[in-house]
């Protein structure tokens, strides 16, 4: 049996610890806070939403909510952003993706100021995470090095392979990879014979948005994998771009879909949280 990675317990841990942090905070008056701002009510948002609130909750972070109209003018949005970005006990904003589509996302990510931009969407963020600055860090690729360290993966030194390109997740992955010394590649919908690359990793990061499309012809025995994807299988069961019953034969580590990547995800966004409150 591989060792089951268990994102919900180390996602408890973190938030734990965060809270004890928060606690102590409060009693020298430092009272993190984040705005969360939807627009539109598109329902999987609104789940998302509900969570980041009640983890705010759990840990003592103040959140603030801003619901507004799908009909909100981009204009609008950013005169929002704006006076967040100088309100002082506002110390992190987070704008709900996507956005409806007469609102141009990336402007939106550039019009919040860097030091609040705890989804490390922005610009400067990113650049700082290249260039090993001190910065926020996108939440889903931190959250996985959480998984790692925390379950006495070794990075330094690895083969790592990270299928998938993306802003949020393949690119900062793979530069956090680098960061902790890993030797990594980077697959793609173009990269020729993913198998034959896939199956070089000692640690397989899997962020494809295709359901269970990796099975064991894709995977070297004894590698760590761990699955990013989210979907709905047909009995309407949570699952992961990995078939977790084929590659659990063979790994030695794997996280689980529900219950591995995904509550790292909240659990890092306070952790960026409690990390600008504390600057
Ligand atoms: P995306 O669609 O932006 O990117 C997918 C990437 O996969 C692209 O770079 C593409 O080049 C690559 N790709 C597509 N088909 C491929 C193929 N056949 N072979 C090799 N590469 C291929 O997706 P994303 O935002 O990075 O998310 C990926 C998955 O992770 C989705 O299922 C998403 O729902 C999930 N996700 C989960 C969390 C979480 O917290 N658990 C967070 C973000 C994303």
């Amino acid at each position: 049996m591989p060792q089951i990675i268990d994102g919900k317990a180390i996602s408890m841990q973190i938030k734990d610890e965060l809270k004890e942090e928060v606690a102590r905070m409060h009693e020298v008056g430092i009272n993190p806070c984040l705005a969360v701002i939807q627009v539109g009510a598109d329902p999987a948002s609104c789940v998302y939403v509900r969570n980041k609130k009640k983890a705010c909750a759990y840990i003592g972070i103040e959140s603030r909510a801003f619901e507004l109209g799908e009909e909100t003018t981009q204009e609008e949005l950013i005169a929002l952003i704006q006076k967040l970005n100088s309100d002082e006990g506002v110390h992190g904003i987070l704008v709900q993706l996507p956005v409806p589509k007469h609102i141009d996302e990336d402007k939106i990510i550039q019009s919040i100021a860097p030091e609040k931009d705890v989804d490390g969407f922005h610009p400067v963020s990113v650049g700082n995470l290249c260039i090993g600055e001190k910065g926020f860090v996108s939440c889903t690729p931190a959250g996985i090095i959480q998984l790692l360290k925390r379950s006495d993966i070794k990075i330094e030194g690895k083969e790592c392979v990270v299928i998938g390109r993306s802003n949020i997740v393949g690119k900062p992955m793979s530069i956090l990879l680098l960061r902790e010394n890993g030797t990594v590649t980077i697959c793609h919908s173009r990269t020729k014979n993913l198998a034959e690359v896939t199956r070089r990793a000692d640690i397989l990061i899997v962020a494809i948005g295709k359901k269970q499309l990796i099975t064991k012809e894709y995977v070297k025995d004894g590698a760590v994998v761990i699955d990013v994807g989210m979907h709905r299988d047909e009995n309407n069961k949570l699952c992961g771009d990995v078939d977790f019953e084929d590659v659990s034969e063979i790994v030695s580590a794997i996280t689980p879909v529900p219950g591995g990547v995904g509550p790292m995800t909240i659990a890092m966004l306070m952790n960026n949280c409690v990390e600008a409150a504390r600057k």
